[in-house]
């Protein structure tokens, strides 16, 4: 099969053998997401090598001979009512959650292994991804996409969850005002995300065409310039551009004891103004990976528009 690997410092498309599943689930990928952290990968970001991509939608070839013990994917859709669940089938279209777990630590037990000490992560961690013909995952990982939402939607069911993931670490009501920093894939995903709650959104970039994206969602916009007149405004601020001015207008933003939500890996170190932290007594909470249900639920209904953040779409043939 055709696979985009990262080896050595070069990214190159080539020939590999097909994944021989063993006791997981074989999916046949139909669309992977390129996103930022794949990018970042092939400057040395993770030290990872090998195949790249960690979202994706794809069609199940085939499941593990024994099931396993680990709780399964399915028992987080039962959270989601509006999702049907069914039985998880060869032919069925699923999306899969990126983190897999050793499967007899707490953290795995408990069904949620984002933080399990000897996970893999796909195409970013110790596992090869979702730009090939094929990948592997444990059944537990994948969830069935709901009829209504397309190939091009459900491919963003990943960076969709992990901007819920925000509700999880940060209190956000339809009170709370809140700033989101950067106007990239995962800032546009997690301003319209965090309006779904209520809370009053503003969105603060420097591209008027990708502002324009969460604009036609009724969401505010503000250039970073004009951003930077609202000091002390709001009670949350997601950082989702990764640049140390955004680091920075973020904590200009926060009103005194607000949250600053870290959402992007920043590259390299960062000049953490400690004693502005400390004077303002904010609270710095990091948020990495969210569950797929809410995702899929926002993407069932209709919630956010991901059409709009596809710039290209090219087949895997042709690289
Ligand atoms: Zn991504
Ligand atoms: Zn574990």
């Amino acid at each position: 099969m055709k696979a985009l690997r990262y080896e050595n410092q070069k990214l190159s498309m080539i020939d590999v053998v097909k994944p021989d599943a063993g006791g997981e689930a074989l999916v046949r990928v139909t669309l992977s997401g390129i996103c930022n952290t794949d990018l970042e990968i092939t400057r040395g970001y993770a030290g990872f090598q090998g195949t790249i991509g960690h979202e994706f939608v794809g069609v199940i070839e085939s499941l593990p001979e024994v099931s396993e013990a680990r709780p399964s994917g399915r028992a987080f859709i039962e959270s989601e009512p509006s999702l049907t669940v069914g039985l998880l089938t060869p032919g069925q279209r699923v999306v899969g959650e990126i983190n897999a777990g050793c499967g007899v630590c707490d953290l795995c037990r408990a069904g949620d292994p984002r933080h399990c000490e000897k996970r893999t992560v796909l195409g970013i961690v110790g596992r090869d991804g979702a730009h090939a013909e094929f990948l592997k995952l444990p059944l537990a990982n994948l969830l069935p996409v709901p009829d209504e939402v397309s190939d091009e939607r459900a491919v963003f069911t990943e960076p969709l969850a992990a901007a819920c993931g925000i509700l999880e670490r940060a209190q956000i009501t339809d009170d709370t005002s809140v700033a989101v920093i950067g106007d990239g894939k995962l800032g546009l995903l997690c301003a319209q995300v965090l309006a779904t709650t209520g809370a009053a959104v503003t969105l603060v970039g420097k591209h008027p065409h990708k502002l324009q994206i969460a604009e036609r969602r009724g969401i505010e916009t503000n250039t970073v310039n004009k951003a930077g007149l609202r000091k002390r405004e709001f009670d949350v601020v997601v950082e989702a551009s990764g640049s140390a001015t955004g680091f920075d207008l973020a904590l200009d933003l926060l009103h005194p004891r607000g949250t600053l939500v870290l959402k992007s890996t920043f590259h390299g170190a960062t000049d953490l103004n400690a004693a502005r932290i400390v004077v303002d007594e904010i609270s710095v909470v990091g948020s990495r990976c969210g569950r797929f249900a809410p995702a899929l639920g926002l993407l069932k209904t209709n919630a956010v528009d991901v059409e709009s953040l596809i710039s290209e779409e090219v087949l895997i043939e042709c690289c």
